[in-house]
């Protein structure tokens, strides 16, 4: 059954959703108060630092271990894709993880060696960390990143070219009360009608349904994240104690983030600024001095264990809602985007979408 499907919101989660249901045969519009694969005003999925790995997974249950797993396995193909049939880059590299102590070392060593995840314990580290403190460190050759502008700017375009209707600048009204959902209205007035409609609107997701998912348990949680040029870059991701510094292969370097209950506040603080730096100078003492050429943030989907919520709407027919998936959106967009589009399909789900359900009175 080929259906008319109305995404609302042009993230990273919203635009997976949309290339996987083009791929099973639906008609897609994305509805997106901004423009996708721009920074406008806190939008997550530009804003992300692009890991394709959940930091730390052992500490995360097992469902969002299922999102996070299939992610990273699957990127390679996605990115492969995407360059391939529309000629943009994604910025997929396997840069690999260099987790320094303090960390929980059985608990990693468990978790890698349960689910196949190639990891080396190692004594020699990077020549620009600094000595003290990088014993042991765990390596995980596999992990990947990807450049989140990079691959938004390659999914719109693969979306343009295979015929998404894309309303941008256009943005929905909270939802009322209904039983069957067949139109939206924008703020103007304007209703887009669908067969169906997915919420994939990130922090703004609760906003948008409080009034029909009153337990959608979904905060904006702030992130801000610096951007260096050394004259001579790390090798690899590196994380130490809930901070993470990004290489990337053109010579630019990522320091963050933060996590900040601050409401719908996107703004930079200088505070934050000198608080990260000092972090990214401790790890690697060639920052010094050097100019941080960006300072910016996002609003991330926040929620509790970090558990999106995946699922049929279970009392307004034709709504579903594929949101809040806080640190590792980026991460599970894939999974998240197969999940829903069976759920669409009333198909039997890759996995159990009871962890995924919405919570209703
Ligand atoms: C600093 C930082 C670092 C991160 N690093 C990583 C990482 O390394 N790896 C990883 O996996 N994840 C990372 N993340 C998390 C990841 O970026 C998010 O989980 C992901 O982007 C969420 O995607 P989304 O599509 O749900 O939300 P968003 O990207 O926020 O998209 C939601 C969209 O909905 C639109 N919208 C909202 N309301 C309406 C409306 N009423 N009508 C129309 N449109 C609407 C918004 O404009 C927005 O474009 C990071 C996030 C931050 C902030």
């Amino acid at each position: 059954m080929n259906v008319h499907v109305v995404i609302v919101g042009g993230g990273i989660v919203g635009c997976m959703t949309a290339m996987a249901l083009v791929d099973r045969g639906h008609r897609v519009t994305i509805v997106e108060r901004n423009q996708i694969a721009s920074q406008t005003s806190g939008e997550s999925s530009w804003a992300g630092g692009g890991i394709v790995f959940p930091l730390l997974p052992w500490m995360y249950s097992q469902p969002v271990n299922q999102l996070t797993r299939y992610g990273a396995n699957s990127y390679q193909q996605i990115c492969e894709r995407l360059e391939r049939e529309t000629g943009l880059p994604t910025g997929l590299i396997n840069s690999g993880f260099l987790l320094l102590p303090p960390y929980d070392q059985p608990a990693a060593i468990k978790w890698c060696e349960s689910h196949q995840q190639h990891y080396e314990m190692v004594d020699k580290v990077d020549s620009q960390l600094a000595a003290n403190n990088v014993h042991p460190s765990l390596w995980m050759p596999e992990v990947c990143q990807l450049r989140p502008p990079y691959l938004m700017q390659a999914l719109r375009q693969w979306l343009v070219q295979n015929n998404v209707t894309l309303l941008e600048k256009t943005e929905l009204s909270p939802l009322e009360e209904i039983k069957a959902l067949t139109a939206w209205k924008t703020l103007d007035g304007l209703e887009i009608k669908a067969d169906k409609f997915v919420v994939t609107s990130g922090a703004w997701s609760f906003q948008l349904l409080k009034s029909v998912a009153d337990k959608l348990n979904i905060k904006p949680m702030r992130g801000q994240i610096l951007l260096y040029q050394p004259s001579e870059n790390l090798k690899q991701i590196v994380y130490k104690d809930g901070f993470y510094m990004i290489p990337r292969s053109d010579g630019q370097l990522l320091a963050g983030s933060t996590l900040e209950d601050v409401g719908f506040d996107t703004s930079v603080t200088e505070e934050v600024k000198a608080e990260l730096a000092k972090k990214a100078e401790a790890i690697m003492p060639a920052l010094k001095g050097l100019p941080i050429i960006k300072h910016w943030s996002g609003l991330r989907p926040g929620t509790p264990e970090n558990l999106p919520t995946i699922a049929a709407h279970p009392q307004i027919e034709n709504l579903y809602l594929n949101t809040g998936h806080f640190r590792y959106g980026l991460t599970m967009a894939p999974a998240s985007a197969k999940l829903v589009s069976e759920l669409i399909a009333a198909e039997p789900t890759f996995i159990d979408a009871s962890p995924f359900a919405l919570a209703i009175d």
